[in-house]
């Protein structure tokens, strides 16, 4: 089978991994360079955890996606993982908590062994870098949880793609899909078919395949650097990943300094506006509307600069379900809401298992609602 792939980022990278091992011919096309900055699979990092509130079939995703990721770092001979752990306020009277709990329960994790209640005691006495008034009603961690290097990992999968005999085509726009025929045009008028087109267009799916904005929106989000005071580096680089999102889109996550890195605040809240392909400016009230989100959970929080804010897209879909649209010999392929980084690996092999007929498209869109 002879398969088009139109996007070099995580959801495109891993179909033709995936793919290639079912002894597919794949020509991938990225409009940019590989990695593309502009695309939303690079940056330092992109996060990877157990709790998934209610959704338990996201929840054991993270298990499958942990062995996939395993199966890659095989592939290319190196890891591209650094665990930091989990950390989530509000202990076991937080009802949110208390449900997200149960919902690890059921995938298998165990209080005690991987997951642990906190007291506020406990809290403090560990973290002291938060607000006392934060930790008051106590919260768990998890060992498991960390940073997946995204941008070395979409760098070094296209080079290992690449050296394997896959044709690795960066600098090359997409500028039509016919379903129908399996071709795509490109920006200097030439056609390619194939038995199968894979779209994995990240936020400018709409743009090639219309049709699709009934169900999944651009999302313009910011993410913020910060320098934490220099006496509390040493303590920052030992932090768990903090987790603080709520039900119904609100919220925010902070990655430690991991070596190599700086420490990272995100807004979870989507914003569901923007466009990809316009400039990436943002203000500095915007940034500091983000870090602002960790007032009354970081002590000190008017000494932590800010050095480098940057805007990046992704696709928001109403449930935040991965999106898998079949239509003729066209596959569309949508790592959605924010999320879908930690999938990556598995998005890929589901992409595979659909055109090689292993699975159904009901039976991947039920597996990729992950509820
Ligand atoms: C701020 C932020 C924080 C995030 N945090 C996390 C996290 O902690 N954990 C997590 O799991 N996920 C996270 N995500 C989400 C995750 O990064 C995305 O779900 C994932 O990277 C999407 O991958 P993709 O391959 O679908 O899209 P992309 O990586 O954007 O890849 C799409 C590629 O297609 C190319 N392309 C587009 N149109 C064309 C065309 N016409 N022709 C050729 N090429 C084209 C683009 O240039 C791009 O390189 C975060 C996202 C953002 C923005």
């Amino acid at each position: 089978m002879q398969v088009i792939i139109v996007g070099g980022g995580i959801a495109g990278l891993a179909t033709a991994w995936a793919l290639h091992k079912t002894g597919a011919q794949i020509t991938l096309l990225e409009q940019g360079p590989l990695p593309n900055p502009l695309g939303t699979s690079v940056d330092d990092h992109r996060l990877i955890r157990y709790p998934y509130s209610t959704k338990l079939g996201f929840t054991r995703m993270v298990g499958e996606a942990y062995a996939a990721w395993a199966e890659l770092w095989a592939d290319l001979g190196e890891t591209h993982y650094v665990e930091t752990g989990t950390l989530v306020l509000g202990g076991p009277g937080n009802a949110q908590n208390a449900a997200t709990v149960a919902t690890l329960e059921r995938a298998g994790l165990r209080v005690g062994a991987d997951i642990e209640w906190l007291t506020a005691d406990t809290l403090a006495r560990d973290y002291p870098l938060l607000e006392e008034a934060a930790v008051a009603d106590g919260g768990y961690r998890l060992k498991t949880g960390g940073a997946l290097r995204c941008g070395r990992i979409v760098q070094a999968l296209a080079r290992h793609l690449a050296f394997i005999g896959l044709d690795i085509r960066p600098n090359t726009p997409v500028t039509a899909v016919d379903p129908t025929a399996g071709r795509v045009t490109l920006a200097d008028g030439s056609q390619l078919s194939a038995d199968a087109v894979v779209v994995a267009a990240g936020a400018w799916v709409t743009k090639l395949l219309p049709g699709l904005a009934t169900r999944v929106t651009p999302s313009r989000q910011l993410i913020v650097y910060v320098a934490p005071p220099s006496e509390t580096v040493a303590q920052w680089q030992r932090m768990p990943m903090m987790l603080s999102i709520d039900e119904g889109n609100a919220g925010f996550y902070l990655v430690p300094p991991i070596p190599g890195t700086g420490m990272k605040i995100g807004d979870h809240r989507f914003s569901r506006t923007g466009d990809p392909a316009a400039p990436r400016v943002f203000t500095a009230e915007e940034a500091r509307a983000v870090v602002e989100q960790c007032r009354g959970q970081i002590r000190n929080l008017d000494a932590y600069r800010i050095i480098e804010p940057k805007v990046c897209f992704y696709t928001v879909e109403a449930d935040e379900a991965f999106v898998f649209h079949q239509e003729d010999k066209l596959l569309a392929v949508s790592a959605c809401s924010g999320h879908g980084f930690k999938f990556g690996s598995v998005i890929g092999k589901a992409a595979a298992d659909l055109l090689t007929g292993k699975r159904t498209l009901a039976e991947v869109s039920l597996w990729a609602r992950g509820a």
